[in-house]
């Protein structure tokens, strides 16, 4: 056997033309769809991917603003510059982009989203919305790999669903999700016995840790829908580098039914869940 490979770079095409389309119907009815993120500092990462997601808001209609915000800037004044944008009724969805200076407490600060405007799924509000099964908008990454394993075609009731990795922005609500589907998530993480007696058992593996072949042949069941999130910078032996997943790709497609690239699987479908996302909030904003 070898894995389909799912084509995270395809569906997400196909999802933000979707959203161009919906984008264009509000416009014609005087309805913009705006995303406001905010940058404290200046971190050349966090620059070049907030330049390029708004390039990507653009391309499909929806207006983005980029506010950057001096990094001495003291947690209330950012507490009241997120408090007026989400007063601001031309601003339909906020984000605030990571790493922040360690003065600043993240977490605290997403609270402060509206929680109808938090396009990232990241306010504590979205993420109990999830548990309670009425989910208003979820975290873009553990979006993406719930239609990613929805583009496979398989009901995800009943199945074993083994996650690895268990932060806030992947690993948890990607199992919550998945419970939400009806399949029995087990989630694993550096505590994990015997991690490999678990993953062994999974209808579905998804490997979302941030190390670079933790996952190979032998912890895959035959048959597995595989989704690998993990982005990692390997240095190769010519001393160039790459991008590599969680997941050796060459040795588990032969044992997987599918399986997701990197890059080319969870990074282009997140984005495309970022936009998608935005929709909805700018939707529920604009009491669409
Ligand atoms: P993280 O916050 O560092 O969380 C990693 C998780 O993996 C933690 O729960 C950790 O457990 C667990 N872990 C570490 N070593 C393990 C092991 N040997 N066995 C089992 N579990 C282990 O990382 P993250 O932010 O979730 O990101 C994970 C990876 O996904 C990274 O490569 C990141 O770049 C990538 N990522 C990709 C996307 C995308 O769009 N494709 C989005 C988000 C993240 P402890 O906390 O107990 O140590």
């Amino acid at each position: 056997m070898s894995a389909t490979i799912i084509d995270g770079t395809a569906i997400g095409n196909r999802i933000k033309q979707e959203i161009a389309a919906q984008t264009a119907r509000l416009a014609s009815e005087g309805k913009r769809v705006h995303l406001t993120a905010v940058i404290v500092g200046s971190t050349p990462a966090a620059e070049v991917y907030a330049n390029r997601q708004g390039e990507a808001c653009r391309a499909v209609g929806i207006d983005y603003t980029l506010q950057t915000l001096p990094d001495d800037i003291s947690q209330r004044q950012l507490r009241d510059e997120i408090r007026k944008l989400n007063k601001d009724k031309s601003v339909t969805g906020i984000m605030l982009h990571a790493p922040v200076p360690p003065h600043i407490d993240l977490a605290r600060m997403q609270f402060e989203i509206d929680v109808t405007k938090d396009v990232e799924g990241v306010n504590p509000a979205n993420i109990g919305y999830v548990v309670y099964g009425h989910t208003l908008i979820a975290p873009c990454t553990a979006g993406a790999v719930v239609e990613l394993i929805h583009s496979t075609g398989i009901d995800l009731y009943g199945k074993e669903a083994v996650i690895v990795g268990a932060s806030e922005i992947a690993g948890k609500p990607i199992a919550l999700l998945l419970l939400g589907e009806g399949a029995t998530p087990t989630l694993c993480h550096i505590g994990t016995r015997d991690l490999i007696s678990h993953t062994r058992r999974a209808d579905i593996l998804v490997v979302a840790v941030g190390k670079p072949g933790l996952i190979g042949a032998a912890h895959v069941r035959a048959g597995a829908i595989v989704i690998d999130v993990g982005i990692n910078r390997v240095k190769q032996p010519d001393g160039t580098s790459k991008t590599v997943g969680d997941v050796q790709f060459d040795a588990v497609q032969p044992i997987a039914s599918h399986l997701t690239p990197v890059p080319g699987g969870v990074g282009p479908m997140t984005v495309a869940m970022l936009l998608k996302n935005t929709l909805r909030a700018a939707e529920i904003v604009l009491g669409k």
